[in-house]
């Protein structure tokens, strides 16, 4: 079993709302590299966060629950310019 970490209030999880530039789009999914994952405590690797796209690359804003393993997050997914076509 998974020990989940405690934030500093005690409780398990707490919220947070992120607003970031998807990385890249593809027919499938959105790719967003998550500003707060990371792959272990030891690690500062970035950690990539799938989402549906809806077969739609369009410039648009999404928003999403996170897929954060320690943080209730919500993204906010802004596809823009920047963002990648796979
Ligand atoms: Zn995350």
């Amino acid at each position: 079993m998974k020990v989940k970490q405690l934030d500093r209030t005690g409780n398990l999880k707490s919220h947070i709302s992120i607003n970031i530039v998807a990385d890249a789009i593809d027919l499938n999914h959105i790719y967003v590299y998550c500003p707060i994952c990371k792959k272990t405590r030891y690690s500062c690797k970035p950690v990539l966060h799938i989402h549906g796209s809806g077969g739609n690359l369009n410039n648009r804003l999404e928003s999403r629950s996170g897929h954060c393993e320690n943080y209730n997050s919500t993204f906010n997914i802004a596809i823009t310019d920047d963002t990648i076509r796979l």
